[in-house]
């Protein structure tokens, strides 16, 4: 566990005991009906499958890398880190944080998906929201790497007179 160990004490995905105590990811009481994680604790907890055929395969290979403890769903990640999966309404802020809070280094959309991964978080649409997120971050729209090469090639000019007149 030394790699949640490392994060920002702030967002580190430790498991509190009783209560949602104000962290993401365990806000089991106002969980959405159409919250991604639901189904997924729905089997975890009582077996229960969705009636659609397609939906019921994909939850129960899905399930196989989730983790519900303290009513809060884990994903299992690279060396067994549990990851506090976010609902789509929690994604903002982590996301924000990493790409230009303390840490943040303004990250591009790939390297960003990385650093929430070491904070201890994830979602589902984890790498086409960090893409989203960081093309419209202003400063990143200000600072970017511009290229200062002329749209087209120079022209050569031809002098009418081979000296100068
Ligand atoms: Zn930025």
């Amino acid at each position: 566990m030394g790699e949640v160990d490392r994060t920002a004490p702030v967002y580190s995905p430790r498991i509190r005991r009783g209560g949602s105590g104000g962290s993401y990811g365990n806000s089991h009481e106002n969980r959405h009906p159409d919250d991604w994680r639901q189904p997924i604790i729905d089997y975890l907890q009582h077996g229960k499958l969705p009636d659609d055929v397609h939906k019921k395969i994909d939850i129960r290979q899905r399930a196989s890398r989730f983790v519900y403890f303290n009513d809060t769903l884990f994903r299992r990640s690279f060396g067994e880190v549990l990851l506090r999966c976010l609902s789509s309404t929690e994604t903002a802020q982590p996301m924000n944080e990493a790409h230009l809070g303390v840490c943040g280094a303004h990250q591009s959309g790939a390297k960003l998906h990385f650093q929430i991964k070491k904070m201890g978080y994830c979602w589902p649409t984890m790498v086409k929201d960090c893409m989203e997120n960081a093309q419209l971050c202003q400063p990143c729209q200000f600072h970017a790497n511009f290229i200062h090469q002329p749209p087209e090639p120079l022209h050569p000019t031809t002098t009418s007179w081979s000296f100068d007149a």
